[in-house]
C-alpha cells in the first residue's frame, strides 16, 4: 500500500518517474569506463570496440597533450581559484583565446567552461524579450536552453529546410527586435551538415545575426579542422561561431569566436563567464597543445585518417544494407525504427563486443530510433572490421538486416 501523499518524502515523485521509465524500457544505466577513452576500451568490465565517444582524433590520450597538462600543473597549479572577471583570468587563458581566434580567423574568442554553457550563456546574453530566434528543429539542447533563458521568441524550422526557414523570415520581415538565425554545423544525432552557405545568404537578406554551433565540426571539417565556416569558405559571414573543446580537442570547454565587441560584451554579460570559475590551467594547456597539433603535419595526418576510416566504415555499412540516413561525417546513425528495438540492438552489440549507444524518442523522432556510431582516427582497420562483423551478425539475429 502506498502511503498518503502528505506522509511521503517530498521527492517521492522522482521514484515514481523512474519506475515509469523502467516500465517504458527507457531507464538507462551508466556504462562505466575503466581506464582511458580509447578506440578499443573496457566498459563494465567488457572489452568493446568503442563507437560511442566524440574523441574524433584520439586526443583524450595523446602523449603530447598529457605532457602539456602535467607541465601546467607544475607551473600554474591545479585550479584557477576564481571566476574570470575577478581573479581567475590566467595568462594561459588569454593565450588559448588568442590562439583560437587566430585558428578560426576571427578577431577574438572567449572560452567557457563547456560547449553547453558557451551556447546557453551567449544566446541568453545577446538577446532579450522582444527578440526572435529562428532555429533548426534538431539544434542542440544548449541552444534551446539559451533561447529560453533569453526570453526571446522562438520559431523552429524543419531540419535543414531552407524553404520553411525563409517562410518564417518572410513572415517576420517587420520584426522590430533583433533576429538570430542559428544552426548546428554538424548535427549530433544525424551526422549531416547544415546548408550553411544558404543560411548565411538568408541571414544577410533578412538582417539576422548568424550563429553556428560547430561542436561536432571542430577538428573534423575544414582545413586543419577549422569547422564548417572554413569548409564552406564562409569566413566573415558568420557573426558567432561556437566550438567545443570537449570533443575532437579531447579535453573540456567551449568557445565563442567573433568580433572583438562580441567577445568583450560576453566578458560583461556572459553569465557562466561572470559567475562560474574558469578552467584549471591543465585543461587550458591541454587545449593549447591540441590546437598546435591541429596545425601541424601530425594533426593533418590524424584528420586524414579520421576521414579515411569514416569513408571505409560508411561504405561497408551501406554495403551490408543498413539504413544510415543522410550522414556525411564520422557520426553514422543506423536507423532501426522503434526505440525498444534500438536499445535491444545496442545491448546485444555490447554483449558481443561493440559499444554503440541506442537513441530513441525524445532525442530523435518516434519511429527513427537508432544506434549511433562514431569512428575516430585512432580506430585500426581491424577494429572496424571486427565491429562490422559483429554489427552484421547481431543485426541478422534481430532481423534488422
Ligand atoms: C556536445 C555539444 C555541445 C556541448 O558541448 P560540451 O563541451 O560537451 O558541453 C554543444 N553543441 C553541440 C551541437 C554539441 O554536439
Amino acid at each position: 500500500m502506498t502511503a498518503p501523499v502528505g506522509t511521503r518524502p517530498p521527492l517521492h515523485y522522482l521514484h515514481e518517474e523512474l519506475e515509469k521509465l523502467k516500465e517504458l524500457k527507457l531507464y538507462q544505466k551508466l556504462r562505466l569506463l575503466q581506464g582511458e577513452q580509447l578506440p578499443v576500451a573496457s566498459f563494465d568490465g567488457q572489452r568493446v570496440v568503442n563507437l560511442s565517444s566524440n574523441n574524433y582524433l584520439g586526443l583524450t590520450t595523446h602523449r603530447g597533450l598529457k605532457k602539456a597538462a602535467a607541465a601546467a600543473v607544475k607551473t600554474h597549479g591545479v585550479g584557477s581559484g576564481a571566476v574570470r572577471t575577478i581573479a581567475g583570468t590566467m595568462d594561459l587563458h588569454m593565450q588559448l583565446e588568442e590562439q583560437i581566434a587566430r585558428f578560426k580567423h576571427t578577431e577574438a574568442s572567449v572560452v567557457f567552461q563547456s560547449g553547453f554553457v558557451a551556447n546557453a550563456g551567449t544566446v541568453q546574453a545577446i538577446l532579450g524579450e522582444g527578440d526572435l530566434i529562428v532555429s533548426d528543429e534538431l539544434n542542440h539542447a544548449s541552444i534551446i536552453d539559451g533561447g529560453r533563458l533569453s526570453k526571446a521568441e522562438r520559431k523552429i524550422f524543419r531540419h535543414r529546410d531552407l524553404n520553411q526557414c525563409e517562410e518564417i523570415l518572410q513572415e517576420t520581415q517587420d520584426w522590430t527586435g533583433r533576429k538570430l538565425l542559428i544552426t548546428d554545423g554538424v548535427f549530433s544525432m544525424e551526422g549531416d551538415i547544415a546548408p550553411l552557405a544558404e543560411l548565411c545568404a538568408l541571414a544577410e537578406k533578412y538582417h539576422c545575426i548568424m550563429m553556428v554551433d560547430d561542436a561536432h565540426a571542430s577538428g573534423v571539417l575544414g582545413r586543419n579542422g577549422r569547422g564548417t565556416v572554413d569548409h564552406f569558405d564562409l569566413h566573415g559571414r558568420v557573426d558567432i561561431q561556437v566550438g567545443t573543446l570537449s570533443k575532437a580537442i579531447g579535453s573540456m570547454g567551449g568557445y565563442i569566436c567573433g568580433s572583438r565587441d562580441l567577445i568583450e560584451f560576453l566578458y560583461h554579460r556572459g553569465r557562466p563567464f561572470l559567475f562560474s570559475t574558469s578552467h584549471p590551467p591543465s585543461v587550458t594547456a591541454t587545449c593549447m597543445a591540441a590546437f598546435s597539433l591541429l596545425e601541424s603535419p601530425a594533426g593533418e595526418k590524424l584528420i586524414k585518417k579520421l576521414w579515411s576510416n569514416t569513408k571505409f566504415f560508411k561504405r561497408r555499412l551501406k554495403r551490408l544494407g543498413f539504413n544510415t540516413g543522410e550522414s556525411q561525417t564520422p557520426i553514422t546513425p543506423i536507423i532501426v525504427g522503434e526505440a525498444a528495438k534500438a536499445h535491444e540492438f545496442s545491448r546485444e552489440l555490447f554483449q558481443e563486443g561493440v559499444f554503440a549507444q541506442g537513441i530513441g524518442y525524445p532525442t530523435v523522432p518516434k519511429g527513427k530510433a537508432r544506434i549511433r556510431t562514431i569512428v575516430t582516427a585512432t580506430h585500426k582497420r581491424k577494429d572496424l572490421e571486427e565491429a562490422l562483423d559483429i554489427l552484421e551478425r547481431v543485426a541478422r539475429r534481430l532481423k534488422i538486416l
